[in-house]
Parts: structure tokens; sequence; C-alpha cells
């Protein structure tokens, strides 16, 4: 009896964006359910090896894709672990891959294969741009049924009972009327060879009573010589294992050899992917013991902030029969690695020299890297050095801190840093004032994660890394300018701190501003006022703790004025309100929200009003 199951919703939204695909490049399914078989043989393979019990195979692994002209039909066949029941209603009727089902619900019309593809690639739903029916016909290695599962593509599928002697799949697509081109051999063999190419089982076409052919030559690319590797086949790989569709922006390949063993072919993506900062998120290395697929789960194998790294280990040195969760706590695993993040920051070192590639990367992955300077206790000063930065002197392009310190003067000891949300906002911070009039260069930290790492990394090289308002240097600056009188500015002092006491916890007079009346800072060693704007704003905190410190600049006109103006009783509101709106002003400034928007434009239109 056929049982019948409707699609998920997201799965409907899937199947009609690609049915109704007028995307011309529509042979990529047959490199997914290619990819797709592969993955299933590797998965055999693994459990042979953990199941010594199970039967032995008996064929050798490979994929067979038989192409049926007179019906129209295209299968695609393996040999590999089989699905049962559960798994096709789970795994082929379910979305699996994380944030699909939620890029699907939110997307509006104007999806295509084309974004789905960059975003997802389309895996086995792909066979429906050119199949208008398809049926699978499966049997799991573990599992003495066999299942068939047929579809159209649009209001669902049927499984039913079915019969296959071994274990396996095979996908029979009922090709539409305008795509028949595939059962043609000469066009099959192109499109293999030139997607399929480095795929580790033998991909065979069947050709009937002409027999069979092999297509690919099916060896793991890894292990071949590097210089027998075209660049073509490294990118077909990377598009392999990523399912991305652009081009690496680094490939990796290498052999260490010593105390272990290992082969690593890895790559850094052209672009982030979207789930880049998705907690859950493992890394995306594949890892293999002697040419067998282990996991892509391997904890420990790649630091977190290394996470956009994908690609293959291979060691012929981990034990094969061991659990996937000893490995993660294996020895072996944190060799390999030491050894490979040394290889992977060597290669960013050198490609770092073109400055104009490296910002490609540092576009991409500078947020995600940043975390190592405080992720990687042991490497921290390598990652702060190829970190790249924004700064009051680089003129709109990335500096490093290596070139930061060659500009510096002898006299300057620190590195000075400011942060904030945006790099606007931050350039016109009075703090930065003095820095600009002395000629020093601030670094711009915009990314939250900034205010993370400038806790932990206190120096490098030598030099102390400083946020400016910890400035310990002397930066008075020369004054042609009078000053405000010495008592008014005191008596200013004590009149604003009692003024605004619920807000700030001190007012004190500062020598370092010259173009703004005052500015926001806080207590040395607190949190620093974006610091808390960004908790804030993740909700894990409500109120501040920080103790902020209202300097204001005696040599500004309106301070020499408002000193002035301290005995003189007949102007006390009007001074109270100027001194408000000097404490808004600096808030501004600061990147925060004045603390009565409706109070504080009402009072600034009154002192307009009077100017004109
Ligand atoms: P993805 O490959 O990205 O997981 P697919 O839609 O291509 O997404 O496939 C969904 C799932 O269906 C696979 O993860 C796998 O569990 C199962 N599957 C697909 N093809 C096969 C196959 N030939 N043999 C066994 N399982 C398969």
């Amino acid at each position: 009896m056929a049982e019948k199951i409707e699609f998920k919703t997201e799965v409907n939204k899937l199947l009609d964006i690609v049915i109704n695909s007028l995307y011309s490049e529509k042979y990529i399914f047959l490199r997914e359910l290619i990819s797709n078989a592969s993955d299933a043989l590797d998965k055999l393979k693994y459990w042979r090896l953990i199941n010594p019990d199970l039967a032995k195979p008996d064929a050798a692994y490979k994929i067979t894709i038989t192409p049926d002209k007179d019906h129209k039909t295209l299968t695609i066949s393996d040999n590999g672990i089989g699905m049962n029941r559960d798994d096709l209603i789970n795994h082929i009727g379910t979305i699996a891959k994380s944030g699909t089902a939620e890029f699907l619900q939110n997307t509006k019309e104007n999806t295509s294969v084309v974004d789905l593809i960059g975003k997802f690639g389309v895996g086995f739903y792909s066979a429906f741009m050119v199949a208008q029916k398809v049926e699978i016909i499966t049997k799991r290695v573990d599992c003495d049924k066999a299942y068939k599962w047929v579809s159209n593509g649009v209001d669902g599928f049927e499984i039913s009972d079915a019969e296959r002697d071994t274990n396996g799949t095979d996908i029979k697509l009922f090709l539409k009327d305008d795509a028949t081109d595939y059962t043609d051999t000469i066009y099959l063999r192109n499109i293999i060879h030139t997607y399929s190419e480095h795929i580790d089982y033998p991909i065979v076409l069947n050709l009937g009573e002409a027999g069979e052919e092999t297509v690919n030559t099916a060896s793991a690319l890894w292990t071949r010589n590097k210089a027998d590797i075209t660049e073509k086949q490294y990118k077909d790989f990377y598009q392999h294992v990523t399912k991305n569709f652009d081009e690496p922006w680094m490939t990796l390949h290498f052999k260490a050899e010593g105390s272990i063993e290992y082969t690593g072919l890895l790559f850094i993506p052209s672009k982030a992917p979207y789930d880049l900062f998705q907690p859950d998120r493992l890394t995306g290395i594949k890892l293999y013991v002697n040419k067998v697929f282990i996991s892509d789960k391997v904890e420990g194998l790649m630091p977190m902030y290394l996470r956009f790294v994908k690609g293959v280990i291979d060691s012929a040195d981990l034990p094969l029969n061991i659990s996937r969760e000893m490995l993660q706590q294996s020895a072996l695993i944190a060799k390999i690695r030491q050894g490979t993040v040394s290889r992977i920051f060597k290669e960013l070192k050198k490609r770092a020299e073109n400055e104009e590639d490296y910002a490609k990367f540092w576009n991409a992955f500078g947020i995600a890297f940043k975390e190592g300077i405080y992720e990687d206790f042991s490497n921290r000063e390598e990652v702060a050095g190829l970190s790249r930065f924004y700064s009051t002197k680089s003129d709109g392009k990335l500096t490093s801190l290596d070139a930061y310190i060659e500009r510096m003067d002898k006299e300057q000891k620190a590195i000075y840093y400011i942060t904030g949300d945006d790099a606007k906002t931050l350039a016109c911070n009075p703090l930065l004032e003095a820095f600009r009039e002395k000629n020093i260069e601030v670094l711009l930290l915009t990314d939250p994660i900034d205010e993370f790492w400038t806790q932990t990394l206190l120096s490098y090289k030598g030099h102390d890394l400083k946020h400016i308002s910890q400035a310990d240097m002397k930066l008075d600056i020369e004054r042609t300018t009078p000053k405000a009188d010495e008592k008014g500015l005191k008596d200013l002092c004590d009149k604003m701190g009692e003024w605004f006491k619920e807000e700030v916890g001190k007012v004190d007079v500062t020598e370092k501003l010259t173009k703004s009346p005052a500015s926001l800072t806080v207590e040395d060693g607190q949190m620093s006022i974006h610091l808390e704007r960004l908790m804030r704003n993740h909700q894990q905190k409500t109120n501040f703790d920080s103790t902020r410190i209202l300097l204001i600049n005696p040599y500004h006109p309106l301070i020499i004025k408002l000193a002035e103006l301290m005995g003189n009783q007949d102007k006390a509101e009007e001074v109270k309100d100027a001194a408000q709106l000097i404490l808004e002003q600096a808030k501004i400034a600061e990147g925060e929200a004045v603390s009565n928007p409706s109070l504080f434009n009402e009072k600034l239109s009154e002192f307009i009003l009077k100017a004109i």
C-alpha cells in the first residue's frame, strides 16, 4: 500500500522555485546527485569500519549513471548506505540544512534558483529542474526491506514497499520534454568530467549493450601530487566540499611529515557564508583516516575563529575505529590543529603582501578572525599581526598594527584606539581632537568584537594598546586662545556635578579638547560607554555601572562664558539650560541617545531663537 505524504511548506516553496526556474545551467542537478551518492558511499565505508559485523560489500563501491533514450529516463545509482522509511521521510521530505527553512519562509516572490544555489546549494531537489517525476528505490544496509519514494514535485510524495536485492539507492528521473539531452552519453560524459572528476569513487556510465565505462579517475584529489592537479580541479573540488559556487580565495594543499603525518587540502572561500555567526556552527573540515571519511564535525580540529576554512584533512596515523567522541579528545587532533593553523597563518602572511587582495579576505572574514585574538591565547600576537583596521591615518584603507608602529613617532610608546558604532561617528568624537592636533594615529574600531579582544591584548610587540581615554602621554595642546577664569571654572564643575549627578559621577576640566566644549568618558579601567551600549542592545544589561565623567574644555568660548556667568544670579536658569545642552551634545558625540529628546529640542530651539 502506498502512503501519501504532503511536503512541508518550505519544501513546497523550494520546489516551486526549482520547477519554475529559467536557470540555464540545469546540468548542476547531476553534480548534486552524484555528490549525494558519494556521501552515501562515504557513510557506508565508515559504518563498516565501526560495525565489523555488517555484511561485506558484494561489489566495489561505485556510482552508476544509466541513461535510457527510449523511455526518456536517467538513473543515478549507488551501492552506498541506502535509506529506510524514516530516512526517506526525514531526509528527503524535509530541508535539513540549517537556515534554509527560515530563508525560504522569509523569501518573497523574487527568489531565484541562482539565489538558492548561492546560499545553500539545492541538493536533491535540483532534480526537479529536469524531471517531471522522480522515483527513488532504496534499501538501507541494516534493513531487509526496500522502499520506493515517488513524487512529481508538486503535491507531496508516495512511499511504498519495493524490491531491491542489495543496499544502495537508485534515483530515476523521468525527464521533462526539454531535458531529454540528459540521455545523451557524450553530453553526460562531458558534464561528469567537468563537475565530478574529483569524486573518489568510480562514476560509471552504463551504455547498455555496449557495456560500462568509467568516466572519472576516482582518486582522492588530496592524495595526488600538487604538480598533477590543475586549478580547475582544485576549484571543482572546492565547490564539492563547500557546496559553494564561487572561487576559493585561498587554496592550501600540503603534506605534513614528522611525528604525525597528514595531508591537508584547505580552502578559504571568497565570500562569507550566511551563517558565519550561527552559534551552533562547527568547523567545515572533513576528517579522513586513510581516505575513509570519518566526520565533518570533529571539534577541536580547527579553532572556532577559523570556522570559515573548509576542506579535507587526511591522516593515516589516526586510529581507524576510534569513535567520533574519542577523536575530539585525541592529542593527535590537537597536534594536527596546531600544525594546520600555523600553515594557514604562513599562507595568510604571504597573501597579505598584496594589500588589495588581502582586503577581500579581511572584509569577508575579519570579524570572525579577530575572535582569535582572545580565543587563541598562544597565537594571539600572530592573529593580531594578521588583523587589519581602519585608522585616522589609513585614508579609508586597512592598516596592520605593524604598519601603525612604523608610522609612530619616536616619543609615542603606545598604540591608540577608539571604539564605537561606526567610523563616521568615531571620527567626530571629541576625544580625538588632541590626537589630531598632535598628529598621533588612532585606530577606529567599530566591530562589537573589538570591545572584547582589546580587553585581552594589552600590548603588541612591546607597545601598550590603549583606549584614547586612557592615554597617559602628555597631550596638552599649545594654546593661543584665552582660558576660562579658574574660580568660575571650579564653580561650574561643582554645579554641573550637582545638576547632573544622576547621569555623571564627576565633572572635570580637560586639556585635551580643542573644538568641542565637552566630552564623556568613563573612569579608568571601567567598561567603555560603547561596550555598555552593546550589552544593553543585547539585553544583557539594563543599567550603567561605569562611572561616567564629563570633561569640559576650558578654552571653549561656551565654557568661558558659562564660567564667567557663575556668579550672576539673574542668569542662573539660562546657565543651567546651556550646561544641560552641553551634556547632551557630549552624549550625541559618543553615539548615545539624548535622555529627553522633546525637552532637548525645546531648549535647543529657545537658544537658536535667541541667537538669530
Ligand atoms: P544535502 O545533501 O545537502 O544534505 P540533499 O537534499 O541533497 O541535501 O539530500 C538530503 C538528504 O537525503 C541527504 O543528507 C541524505 O541523508 C539523503 N540522501 C540523498 N541522496 C542519498 C543517497 N543517494 N543515498 C542515501 N541518502 C541520500
